[in-house]
């Protein structure tokens, strides 16, 4: 049987990534659709070799180009477009491969018309997880994950009433063992530069203050509905083990892989199928030789706390915590803060926050609208002349 797929965030490192997959699986998948912000270049190379029916754009502007060059093409654009693509049952599966709030809305309108989700997006579950998982379940949807440490879970993940913990990676980012000091000060070059993974600039950011980590474990709690308490970060400078599942009984099972992000995309894509795609090398433990893990250190990576504490409290506290380090990475990317300041606006903001009880999708987007202000504002304020000075 032909898959029929959508992409959304098809331009993306995820989502060139999926498209190399879909190559190697020809004749297994039908792109019904695409979605891409403004790189108007590769998507048109895109549409000629995957001949989507629809795509969408993140602009009027870049939808009149794509109209004008394809005749045949159905072009929407903006929010609005997403969730359009987003109604189309005829889809099996659709990959949420956008970055930021925008996949949020879109994901939910998939979901209540049953159609499953292969989820790259933070921000969905970080920002409204359980209601996206009540709906899935309402609904009887799959939320395939296609971040390694989530993707690592769901394969280990065979006997949910034996469970003891899950136990998450992390790589621990380029200054896992550099001074707390030059961390702080470090260019934009230095954060940037990953050992391990080659992803988008915020992903990176959030990797090397390990803020990225903090999404995955709310995320974890959310997709896999266990207590913070039973989930476990550990460093893992190779990342060769994705993440591991720890029983009652004392068994751990882990995820091994060499880190390429084809194996989750394909993973969840496929699911519950494993089929050959993208060739990988065999695993080869002897030349892995050795692999070392470590406690985390919450002093050096406060970004890491941070956002498991504000996990624990619930309410309105990881919408908060998503949009002020969405705001304070971008004004690091912007020069206007250093990287060690982000951390400390974030905390600010958190410390300020008075959180909603079980928030709406509305109230979720009121609130991340006015802490972003807000966050801006203290940026405006107090940082960037502390910077300047
Ligand atoms: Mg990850």
């Amino acid at each position: 049987m032909v898959k029929k797929i959508t992409i959304l965030g098809s331009t993306g490192s995820i989502g060139t990534q999926a498209l190399q997959v879909l190559e190697k699986l020809e004749g297994k998948f039908e792109v019904v659709a695409l979605s891409a912000g403004h790189n108007i270049p590769l998507l048109s190379e895109q549409i000629e070799k995957f001949h989507p029916k629809r795509v969408c754009v993140g602009s009027q502007e870049c939808a009149c180009i794509l109209t004008t060059k394809y005749k045949d093409l159905e072009v929407v654009y903006g929010d609005e477009g997403l969730i359009d693509l987003c109604s189309d049952k005829s889809n099996d599966i659709i990959l949420v491969a956008v970055s930021g709030k925008i996949g949020l809305k879109p994901t939910l309108t998939a979901i209540k018309n049953h159609i499953d989700i292969a989820l790259a997006n933070k921000e969905t579950l970080v920002m409204a997880g359980d209601i996206v998982m009540r709906e899935a379940a309402m609904n009887g949807v799959n939320i395939l994950p296609v971040d390694s440490e989530h993707s690592a879970i769901h394969q280990c993940l065979n006997n949910k009433a034996g469970l003891r913990r899950l136990i998450i990676t992390a790589s621990g980012g380029p200054f896992l063992h550099k001074h707390v000091a030059e961390m702080k000060k470090a260019t934009q070059e230095q954060a940037l530069a990953h050992p391990r993974w080659n992803m988008g600039k915020k992903i990176t950011i959030d990797s090397a203050t390990l803020m990225n980590k903090g999404l995955e474990v709310i995320e974890a709690h959310h997709l896999f509905n266990v207590d913070y308490e039973n989930i476990k970060t550990v460093i893992h400078p190779q990342s060769v083990v994705h993440s591991a599942v720890e029983y009652k009984d004392g068994s751990v099972i882990a995820q091994l892989g060499l880190p390429s992000m084809h194996i989750p995309i394909q993973y969840a894509i496929c699911y519950p199928e494993r089929i050959e795609g993208i060739k990988t090398d065999s695993f080869d433990f002897a030349k892995i030789g050795t692999m070392t893990f470590e406690e985390p250190d919450f002093n050096k990576f406060p970004l890491l706390k941070l956002a498991i504490e504000c996990g624990k409290k619930s309410g309105s506290y990881t919408v908060c915590l998503n949009a002020a380090d969405e705001e304070a990475v971008y004004a690091f990317l912007d020069g206007k803060i250093s990287l060690g300041e982000i951390s400390d606006i974030v905390s600010d903001m958190v410390q300020h926050h008075k959180s909603v009880a079980n928030p709406d999708i509305d109230e979720i987007f009121e609130i991340d609208k006015m802490v972003r202000e807000e966050t801006k504002r203290l940026i405006e304020n107090k940082y960037s002349k502390r910077s300047k000075a």
